[in-house]
Order: structure tokens, then sequence, then C-alpha cells
């Protein structure tokens, strides 16, 4: 027996014990018995998901058999599943999830960072790349991805197993899959919204003016607000101010972060509210602003909060939520703002943000507090009317809760 046979067997071994004590099946790199069937949550018409059960495909030499433990339901999932504005019904959604690698075909070794897989692992995909060669190496990191392809968001097919809303995900070649066994699953329920937030960070440190001392306003305390507040944090910036009309939401900011705290609904007119702004920060405006709503009025108002030479991220509108009236003289030019736009992410962002989740965690952030509310599959409905009643924060599909 050769070197090699026995790190195989040890890491089967491993692999099993990890998989919460459920026996092996006979033969193959499969953990655990594998039912025949699996349950997936399919939008059948708008507004409405039927839970079907579908065969388990054969997994291919290039392929990752995952068994679901949790999905995140995104601003996404809620417009489809309210009007199916990208016409993918009928269609298997969820693309915020994570699970435990249950089969993998011979051929599989490395994730997309080049970590080792195995059975048992903890895992989530990021996006599916058909021939796209400058967005298929992971070193490349300018480009973002937007027109791939992202599990829970493709069209069903004979597979069927195509989004996180499901009991199995089957994972194909040519996907990116990551191995995030290190992180505890609400951690790995976040990643993706996570990695939206390290983008915008990411696109507003190429401004130059985002740094360890500045003065940061977040406007907008919805999950994403709040994760950009988390991130500023865990980078060391310490001053910064968070705006929001909810009082609930500011004083969640202000655990993950803000120093302070601007409820708009307490000023009138934007004189007022960008003189509370001023005394959050002791008398300064902001070096630099998050616009963390999808209101074109709070886009407006925001370069009011900054000083001259200061940035702007603008990342609210992931819908389009209309026109905004700015004035160019008084709000750009005369101040010489540097704005910048976000928009989804890239591979690299989403290996930065497994660090970020470590690091929140290590410094106490409350990251597990942004899942609201948690679902079992079959109430999927129910999760998503809570999504669109604005109710919470992040809902969650987690099996078997
Ligand atoms: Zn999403």
């Amino acid at each position: 027996m050769d070197m090699n046979n026995i790190e195989s067997i040890v890491q089967q071994v491993l692999a099993e014990m990890r998989s919460s004590g459920s026996m092996p099946s006979a033969g193959g790199a499969s953990v655990g018995p594998i039912p025949a069937k699996s349950r997936v949550a399919m939008l059948t018409s708008t507004g409405h998901f039927d839970i079907q059960e579908y065969a388990i495909p054969e997994v291919g030499d290039d392929d990752v058999l995952v068994k679901v433990e949790g999905c995140g339901v995104c601003g996404t999932d809620a417009h489809e599943f309210k009007r199916d504005p990208f016409g993918l019904i009928p269609v298997v959604l969820g693309h915020e999830g994570t699970g435990t690698i249950v089969k993998m075909g011979k051929n599989v070794k490395k994730d997309s960072a080049g970590k080792d897989l195995h059975l048992g692992d903890k895992v989530v995909t990021c996006m599916i790349f058909k021939d796209n060669p400058d967005i298929t190496m992971f070193d490349l990191n300018k480009q973002n991805v937007g027109g791939a392809d992202v599990y829970g968001l493709l069209p069903d097919d004979d597979v069927h197993l195509n989004g996180w809303f499901a009991d199995y995900l089957l994972v194909r070649g040519g996907s990116t899959i990551f191995n995030v066994s290190d992180l505890d699953l609400d951690s790995r329920i976040l990643i993706e919204p996570c990695a939206v937030l390290i983008h915008a960070v990411e696109r507003a440190k190429t401004t130059g003016i985002l740094r360890f001392n500045s003065r940061v306003v977040v406007q907008g305390c919805g999950p994403i607000g709040l994760i950009c507040i988390a991130i500023l944090k865990t980078m060391g910036i310490q001053n910064i101010v968070a705006v929001d009309g909810e009082e609930k939401r500011l004083s969640f900011a202000k655990e993950m972060g803000a120093g302070n705290t601007v409820n708009f609904k307490d000023h009138k007119g934007i004189e007022a509210l960008t003189e509370a702004v001023k005394n959050a920060f002791g008398g300064y405006l902001a070096d630099f602003a998050f616009q963390c709503t999808g209101s074109p009025v709070a886009h407006s108002n925001i370069y009011k909060f900054i000083r001259n030479g200061g940035g702007l991220c603008e990342l609210g509108f992931f819908i389009n939520g209309g026109d905004a009236t700015i004035n160019p003289h008084f709000d750009i030019c005369s101040k010489e703002i540097t704005t910048v736009g976000s928009w989804v992410y890239t591979l690299r962002d989403y290996a930065t943000t497994f660090d970020f989740l470590k690091s929140a965690k290590d410094i106490g952030l409350p990251m597990s507090k942004l899942i609201t509310h948690r679902f079992p599959l079959e109430k999927i409905n129910e999760a998503l009317e809570t999504n669109l009643a604005m109710e919470g924060l992040k809902i969650a599909i987690v099996i078997n809760s």
C-alpha cells in the first residue's frame, strides 16, 4: 500500500466522521446513504412554489453532489417569485446556499481557490462560467460577474437539481465551488450578500480616499448597509455614522460598529439632516459615503454629507429605482467628489469574504443576528412572502429547521 492510498483512506474516514455519523454507501466516492430522490422547491407560477421530487442524477467525473444545509433568500428571488422578470418559470431558485459534499467525481480534487476538496467538506458555489476566459481565471479581479450563470437562476432542465432551494444540488464540472468548511452555517449563508459589500469596499478603496482614520457615512441600514458597517469595522475604521429611518436598524448598526447614528425622520429638510450628520462626526462632514438604499431621494441627499474632495460609493440600486436629481455644480464639480459604482463581485472578492466573516466573528460582530427568520423548505412560500413584506433582515431556508 503506497502513501497515496493511505492518505486517501484517511481522508475518506475523516470525511465520513464529519458527515454526522451517517454510514458510507458501498463503493464509489460518496458519503452516507444518498436517497434516490431529492425534494426541490419549484417555482411553477408567480407567487407559488411546489415541492416536487426528482431522481438524483448520476454524478459525472467532474461533478459534485451537495446535500443542502441552508440558503438565504435574496431580493432577486423575491422579484422572480413575484413577477418572473427573468422569464425563468419553472425554476428552482436559491443562489445563497451552502451544504456538504456527499459525492464527487474522480476528477474533482481542488476548489476554485486551489484548496483541496473532500467528501464531507462544506461548500458554496459562486458562478458558472461557460467560455469567457477573462472571468474564469481566479486571479483576474477586474471583471465583475455580469453575464455569468448562477445556480438558483438557471432554467429547469433534465437535471432539475439546479438551485439551492432543494435537498440536493448537482454542481456540474466547470462551475466555481469553494471549500468553506471552516465557517459556521450562518456565516456560509451570508457569504453571497457579504461578497457584494466586499466588492463595494474594494471599489471604494480605488478612490484612494477611504483610509484607516476616515469619517464614513453609511446611508441605509438594511442587510446591505449593516454588512457594509461590519466590513468597515473589521478594517479598523472607527468613525462610522449610520443613517436610516428606523431606530431598530440604527441600534443594530451600532452593534455592527457604527459610532453614531442619525434618524432622518428626526430632521426636516436636507440642511437639517446634513447638520445632524455633521454633528454626529463632531462637526465634520464625511470623507467617504456608502449609499446603500435604492431610494433616489437618498442618492440626492448623500452628496451633501460629503466634504470637498471626498468620495462616494453607490451600491443601493440593484433594481431600477428611478432617476435622482443632483446639482452637478454644487454636488460634484465644485466639491471634486470622486464617485464609484459597485455591482455584484469578483471571484477574488468571494475568497476575501471568507476571511472577512472569520474576522467579524473574531471581533464579536453579531453577524448571525442578520438572519432574522429561518424556514424549512416546505414553508418556502411563507419565506418569500415574509421577504416581500419587508419583515426582518435576512430570511433563510434551513433544511430540517
Ligand atoms: Zn443574492
